[in-house]
């Protein structure tokens, strides 16, 4: 028995606006009835209130790749949690590797930010992983568990069951190198054990934790028969309507 079975895909800075509309529009009309599956995009921050004018209805949630934390001020480029409540989304991502690894994102950072989504009634997918440096000294689970505390310092027991947990290994996204079954599985367990340290079992058993990570149409099954595994965080097969269902509708 899974917890909420979530399916996502961020789409980075790809895809223009008749294209997101198309994607999205695709999704909706080919998905059929996938029972108890939550569907989550993420497209670029510009097209986000388009796609809720258009789909807000629908049964796909849209939310944001990422914000900074203040909420308002003089912060050149930056888009604000107000905002993103503003313009009708639902979900943030936080965290992820390429604002950790391209932007120098902090784990400091990651926190303020998870308090601001809490604070603006957004729900936080929060992004962990380690470098392929990291797995290779034998390093993944404490870099893991140090950035799953540093991420929820602060947060009440309230607000983190509102949140979604994304393990995403660096040297697996965007790779094509897929962790196996297994390593995901137990760094999810991992991760759960993290949570149940800091809220307990029953808080622990309740967050969603998702897989990320070179997830397509041909690895989905495997992944999704591990107990640990709640659903997907995809990148590049979320930006093709076809690869994308082929994972949302995934039997096992
Ligand atoms: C991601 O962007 O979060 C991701 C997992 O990308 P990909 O599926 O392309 O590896």
């Amino acid at each position: 028995m899974k917890r909420r079975e979530i399916f996502s895909g961020n789409w980075k800075m790809h895809k223009n606006l008749d294209e997101s509309i198309e994607l999205v529009k695709g999704l909706v009309e080919g998905m059929g009835d996938i029972g108890e599956r939550e569907v989550v995009v993420f497209p670029p921050a510009v097209y986000v209130r388009d796609l809720v004018a258009l789909y807000g209805e629908s049964p796909i949630a849209i939310g944001v790749q990422n914000m900074y934390y203040a909420e308002e001020g003089a912060f050149t480029g930056e888009i604000s949690p107000r905002m993103v409540k503003d313009i009708g989304a639902r979900y943030i991502l936080i965290g992820h590797s390429e604002r950790r690894h391209v932007f120098g994102e902090t784990d400091e950072e990651v926190n303020r930010k998870v308090k601001a989504a809490f604070a603006f009634n957004l729900e936080p997918f929060i992004c962990v992983g380690e470098l392929l440096e990291e797995r290779e000294e034998g390093k993944s689970e404490d870099v893991v568990k140090i950035q799953i505390e540093r991420a929820l310092q602060g947060i009440e027991v309230e607000e983190v069951v509102r949140a979604v947990i994304a393990y995403e290994p660096v040297w697996a996204i965007g790779t094509g190198k897929v962790a196996t079954p297994d390593i995901a599985d137990s760094m999810h367990g991992c991760i759960r054990a993290t949570v149940k340290e800091m809220y307990g079992e029953e808080v622990s058993t309740r967050i969603p934790i998702l897989y990320g990570g070179s997830v397509k149409p041909d690895n989905i099954a495997g992944l999704y028969t591990k107990e640990n595994i709640d659903g997907v965080l995809v990148g590049g097969a979320s930006l093709n309507i076809d690869s994308f269902l082929d994972i949302i509708t995934v039997t096992y």
